[in-house]
This record gives C-alpha cells, structure tokens and sequence, in this order.
C-alpha cells in the first residue's frame, strides 16, 4: 500500500485537485471515496469529472446509484450509501471493467465487487474549511497517479 495526503483549505481547492487527478486518469479506473457526510465527496468528483471533460453539471446521485456522463471517456458516478444493507448487484463488473472511468462514494458498502486495483481516497474533516485527502494506491499504475498528482 502506498499512501499520500494532501490538506485543501476551500472547496475551490478541493475541485481543483479533482480536475488535475481526472486529468490523469484512464478509461477502467476505479477511485472509492471514503468519509462522512459533507466531508467533500462530491465536490471532488465534480473536480475529477471536469478533468474527463465531462460539461454536465455533477450532482449527487443519491437516488439512482449510477449516473453516466460523456467526457472524453464515459464517466461514472455512483453513490452507493442506499446498498448499506443490502447486496444488490447493480451490475457492476461492467461498469468497472468497461472503457469508462468510475467514481464510488461510500464504496465500502460494496467491498464485494470492487476490483482488485483501486485508488482509494479518504477525505477527513480539519480545522475550519480545510479538509485532509488521503491517497492509497494499491498497485503500481495509482502509485504513479498520487505521485503525479501530488508532485
Ligand atoms: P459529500 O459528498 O462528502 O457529502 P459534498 O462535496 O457534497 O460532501 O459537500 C462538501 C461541503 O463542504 C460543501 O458544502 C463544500 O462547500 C464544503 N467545504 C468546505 N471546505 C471544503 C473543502 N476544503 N473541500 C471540500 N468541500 C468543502
Ligand atoms: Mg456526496
């Protein structure tokens, strides 16, 4: 496991860091957001969305689980927090393993499907408006990714 953290102070920053990372991706990659409620999850999507090149507005697909977004490569966002107790397959494998790029908020309550190579992020609440993002790569190729980003 290969670990990196970085602090934002504003929301702005927070986008920002989403958009250099989306940037970096590639089309069967798979980032998992950790971390409570208005802890940052979705502001950092919007981020790694614009980095896709995805022009619609990212809102929290609380409701439907995945939403599907056209950039340069197709974009998924889930947010699985409505799979907490229960082992629905929403199909998944396809979806990861397929030629798009897939965010997951609360991925932990899908551990099952989830591929063996991820870049996980976990965002914590610090003082006032910063927040501390922690990077665990848990391969080589997302290793490269947090060390480009974080450069
Ligand atoms: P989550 O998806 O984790 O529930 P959101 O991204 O929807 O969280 O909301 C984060 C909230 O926290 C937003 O209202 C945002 O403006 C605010 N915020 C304050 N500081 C930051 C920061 N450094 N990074 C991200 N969001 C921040
Ligand atoms: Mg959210």
């Amino acid at each position: 496991m290969y670990k990196k953290e970085v602090i934002t102070y504003s929301p702005e920053e927070t986008l920002e860091l989403g958009v250099k990372l989306g940037s970096l991706l590639r089309p069967g990659n798979v980032i998992t957001l950790e971390g409570e409620l208005g802890a940052g999850k979705t502001t950092l999507t919007k981020g790694i969305a614009k980095g896709i090149g995805v022009d619609d507005n990212i809102k929290s697909p609380t409701f439907t689980i995945v939403k599907e977004y056209k950039g340069k490569y197709p974009f998924y966002h889930m947010d699985v927090y409505r799979l907490e107790d229960s082992d629905e397959d929403i199909g998944f494998l396809e979806y990861f393993h397929g030629d798009g790029i897939t965010v997951v908020e609360w991925a932990s309550f899908i551990t099952d499907y989830l591929p063996d190579e991820t870049l996980d992020i976990q965002i914590d609440y610090g003082e006032d408006e910063s927040r501390v993002i922690k990077f665990t790569a848990n391969s080589d190729y997302y290793k490269e990714i947090v060390d480009e980003l974080t450069s």
